[in-house]
């Protein structure tokens, strides 16, 4: 009998209005609720469009916005993800200060090779998912107290392959700095020569090259930043011949991709081959700067070689 008067209590305590009123929440406050990441077990039918980036390195799932916030960095290993030319541009410039130069400039199709998916359609089709005209930007900004001319390949167009546009682009901004007496950067990242222009596009290799012997003649310092990937055309032209030649972590670098010059050789490649820590420790760089510390150490590898002059 004590048992059911008991239980009757308790139940009776259940209903009855709690002895502390909550706290009531200001009518303004909002909560930014960060998602949870997808579990195991619903990873690859449920990852929503744009919210969950999975890391190629660590394989950590990592919140867009986060790696956004981060300059597409991994927060966990440091993985540098590829990032746009535009949203590079602005983690390096002052604000408002970049000055583009040929904007409008875009390829045409001079082959006109039959039978082959036309270029003139995947050059628009690129031109609508980047928003850019080209692989690549250029422009005069200022960078800490240096006025410098700036340009910025994007891989995300075309695998930032040097097509007459690239070539021309940037010919006519290393031009523009031997005039201005400027100081010249070029972030490169590139799959090589556009093979659609054919000889148009390997021709801008002597191109750039030809343009940056005047500018060096006229004693102005170049920053050649190499990021993932660097290779073929465009390591074998104006990215490898900086007066300092800086790279980000992790980024693979090279003319021919290592199944080739293991095919060739006949000899086994060494571990690491062709990442910029390797090229580091042979010589070819001079630097690597994670994407964090790159403006501060542009502004004082300009300081140092401007020798005053801003
Ligand atoms: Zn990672």
């Amino acid at each position: 009998m004590a048992t059911t008067s008991f239980n009757k209590k308790t139940l009776g305590m259940e209903s009855a209005e709690p002895a502390v009123t909550p706290p009531q929440v200001p009518p303004n406050t909002t909560f930014v609720k960060k998602p949870k990441p997808p579990s195991r077990k619903s990873r690859k039918r449920d990852i929503p469009e744009g919210l969950w980036t999975k890391c190629p390195k660590c394989g950590s799932m990592v919140f867009d916005k986060e790696l956004d916030e981060n300059l597409k960095v991994c927060s966990h290993c440091q993985h540098h993800f590829p990032i746009g030319a535009r949203e590079r541009i602005n983690s390096l410039v002052e604000t408002c200060t970049f000055e583009e130069m040929d904007a409008g400039m875009t390829s045409v199709y001079v082959l006109s090779f039959t039978g082959v998916a036309s270029y003139t359609s995947k050059l628009e089709d690129y031109q609508k998912s980047t928003g850019l005209k080209d692989a690549v930007l250029t422009g005069i900004c200022k960078i800490g107290e240096h006025r410098a001319a700036l340009g910025v390949m994007d891989f995300a167009f075309l695998g930032g392959s040097m097509g007459s546009v690239v070539g021309e682009k940037l010919t006519r901004l290393i031009e523009k700095a031997t005039e201005k007496a400027l100081p010249l950067i070029i972030i490169s990242t590139s799959g090589g020569a556009r093979m659609y222009e054919g000889m148009f596009s390997l021709m801008q290799m002597a191109k750039t090259c030809a343009a940056l012997a005047y500018h060096v003649k006229a004693r102005l310092p170049y920053l050649s930043v190499l990021t993932h990937p660097t290779t073929a055309g465009v390591m074998a032209s104006y990215a490898s011949v900086g007066d300092l030649i800086i790279a980000e972590p992790g980024a693979m670098i090279g003319f021919a991709g290592p199944r080739v010059i293991k095919d060739t050789t006949q000899a086994e490649l060494p571990p690491g081959f062709q990442t910029a820590e390797f090229l580091l420790d042979k010589g070819l760089i001079d630097a690597i700067v994670p994407r964090k510390e790159m403006k501060p150490r542009l502004i004082e590898y300009l300081n140092y070689l401007s020798n005053g002059r801003t």
